[in-house]
């Protein structure tokens, strides 16, 4: 199962986010969610989401913070998701710095750099307090940009 925004008017630019990457299908995006997706696959066409909502068990797994975005705690009825995760194939960390910028032009609060050598990605958010991060020597760096 996967969301699917798509019509015959609005390829390319098929909108594909996985559900749980555990298999248990669970795919609970908040509507603000889709539609930014949706925005930066329209001028990015190449992103590549590889992650959306998480239940609990596989966010534990996954090593997530118990007040990840992932998991369906967020919204008015509080069973929504509101974090989603890209990359690009192959990788270009100017591209992604574009793509992080425009993402928070159009309302992300929650932005993670992560540019490894094995599964680089990014992280998007929409939780209510504006928070930049990568990877870094002392742990989690805070307002990288
Ligand atoms: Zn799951
Ligand atoms: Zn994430």
């Amino acid at each position: 199962m996967e969301a699917d925004m798509s019509d015959e008017t609005q390829e390319p630019g098929r909108l594909r986010i996985p559900s749980c990457n555990c298999g248990c299908g669970l795919s609970e995006i908040h509507p603000e969610m889709l539609l930014l997706a949706r925005l930066l696959t329209e001028e990015f066409a190449e992103i590549l989401w590889t992650s959306g909502s998480r239940c609990e068990q596989h966010n534990e797994k996954e090593k997530g913070s118990k007040h990840s975005g992932h998991l369906p705690i967020w919204g008015t009825e509080r069973n929504k998701t509101v974090a989603l995760d890209g990359t690009l194939s192959p990788w270009n960390s100017q591209r992604v710095r574009r793509i992080l910028f425009r993402a928070i032009q159009h309302g992300a609060t929650g932005i993670g750099y992560y540019p490894r050598k094995r599964n680089p990605s990014f992280h998007i958010d929409r939780k209510p307090r504006l928070q930049l991060w990568k990877p870094g020597p002392a742990g989690r760096l805070r307002y990288f940009f």
